[in-house]
């Protein structure tokens, strides 16, 4: 498997710890508010990545965290605090909204058939996790107390800008800009371990600590709920590219600190998706979740094939000419499929091939486009029978996830409501005795292999 990695800026070959596990933490949403399809986008590929780690062989151990607490508008120690602003707009407590929106993301996963990782966190459950690595930074120095927060001290990390690649003058121009520059800090970039003389002074969700009464920083989550369910050592990290500074940097800069040695070697960072006006907003413009594309018509499937047709690592632009482009094209597809033949005749000449081309697809830094286009080349090849190629696209769906084998029973529900809608069509042509209409109606059925049999009680069908 060859992987792009952030931290060394090159594709490299992936070696996991142990062999044949793999350990990977994902960062999960911040349920202040629905995802937006950019979120989702990001979940579909590490989706992507567990389904084809899993194709190549590899066991893995997935963990994700939902952030519940602590994750302010910048990302950093500055702004409003996502979750108070999200029960504030809603009139509800940050538990209600905690809750509800976790539902919601879940909702959204399961129509996109991005797997739930096997474990799941919220990181208000693990508080003592936190205190317990925050106390052993402070012992060992990584940590100090100012104006009774407890802040990280960048300077004693290994290598703090290796990841983002950016450097403490990039961010000295970001501090510069900043209006609220926090003085208990000694470095400008030191960050928060811990709240308790914040400015959210009626924020709900506050607990005992042995520095007073108060809440997580965001980035000490991931590392507390990795730590706890994977160990000392990780082998991926994943997220979107805006995750990499702070997020990223600062998980890295606290787990070293803590464990005493280098802690994950591969980050592995989604591109975004953008709208035509640039970044993606949960506040400005159209706010584009799985729900509005369904009110729109669109199967929510058809954007998971639309995300899949480009690389991760690739910015995509969406728009609804774009998306309806790929909906006409996964339709086109599934029907393909569904016309094979499906009486049992399987030719085992060439599934190793196939199997060996989808291998290579994903160990080449997760290519799914050329997934994708197997699945075509797989329909086109006359050597295959119906059968080999149904085996075969369904063993390449356990990774891409496109419901492309419909069962016997979905097909017929389809053709059942299919025909229902033309019979009715038929009916009202003849009513209106618009006979030539109602003749074309049958003469089309007929052609599709279904036959109409008009009889006293009305009008039913075979299948020929
Ligand atoms: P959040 O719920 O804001 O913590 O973000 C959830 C995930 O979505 C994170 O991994 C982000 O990196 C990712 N993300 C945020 N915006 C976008 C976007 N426009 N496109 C793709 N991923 C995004
Ligand atoms: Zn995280």
């Amino acid at each position: 498997m060859k992987l792009y990695n952030t931290l060394t800026r090159q594709v490299e070959d992936f070696i996991p710890h142990e062999e044949g596990v793999v350990r990977m933490y994902t960062c999960g949403p911040t349920v202040y508010h629905f995802a937006h399809i950019g979120n989702l986008r990001t979940y579909i590929f590490e989706d992507i990545l567990e389904k084809g780690l899993k194709y190549l062989g590899y066991e893995v151990k997935r963990v994700m965290n939902i952030t519940d607490v602590g994750h302010l508008t910048s990302d950093g120690d500055t702004g409003e605090d996502k979750m108070a602003k999200g029960a504030e707009r809603e009139g509800k407590t940050v538990y209600e909204i905690a809750k509800f929106y976790t539902d919601a993301f879940f909702d959204d996963c399961d129509k996109l058939n991005i797997k739930k990782p096997s474990v799941v966190e919220s990181a208000s459950h693990h508080i003592n996790t936190y205190i317990k690595m925050i106390s052993k930074m402070l012992d060992d120095g990584y940590a100090y107390i100012s104006s009774g927060n407890v802040y990280f001290d960048i300077s004693k990390a290994n290598d703090y800008y290796q990841l983002s690649g950016k450097n403490s003058e990039d961010l000295m121009i970001g501090v510069r800009d900043t209006v609220e520059e926090d003085k208990a800090k000694r470095n400008p970039a030191d960050f928060v371990l811990w709240f308790t003389d914040s400015k959210f002074k009626n924020q709900d969700m506050r607990w005992d600590s042995p520095w007073g009464l108060g809440y997580p920083g965001w980035h000490i989550e991931c590392s507390g709920i990795s730590g706890k369910y994977l160990g000392e050592y990780l082998d991926i990290h994943c997220g979107g590219v805006d995750n990499i500074f702070p997020h990223h940097t600062n998980e890295i800069a606290q787990s070293e600190a803590y464990f005493g040695h280098k802690w994950c070697n591969y980050w592995v960072h989604g591109e975004h998706l953008n709208d035509q006006t640039g970044k993606m907003s949960k506040s400005k413009g159209e706010f584009l979740t799985v729900s509005l594309l369904e009110e729109k018509g669109y199967d929510p499937l058809s954007y998971r094939y639309f995300c899949l047709g480009s690389h991760y690592r690739k910015v995509l632009i969406f728009s609804y000419e774009a998306l309806s482009q790929a909906e006409a094209a996964y339709k086109k597809l599934k029907n393909r499929i569904r016309k094979l033949n499906r009486t049992p005749d399987l030719h085992e000449n060439k599934i190793d091939y196939y199997q060996k081309q989808f291998q290579d697809a994903i160990a080449d830094d997760l290519n799914t486009s050329n997934m994708l286009t197997l699945i075509y080349d797989v329909l086109k090849d006359k050597e295959l029978t119906d059968f080999t190629k149904l085996y075969l696209i369904e063993d390449f769906d356990k990774v891409l996830s496109l419901d492309l084998i419909e069962e016997e029973k979905e097909i017929d529900e389809e053709i059942d409501s299919y025909v229902l809608t033309k019979i009715e069509e038929r009916n009202l042509a003849k009513k209106e005795k618009n006979f030539g209409l109602a003749d074309a109606i049958r003469e089309e059925l007929l052609e599709k292999g279904i036959r109409l049999i008009d009889s006293r009680e009305g009008t039913t069908y075979e299948k020929l």
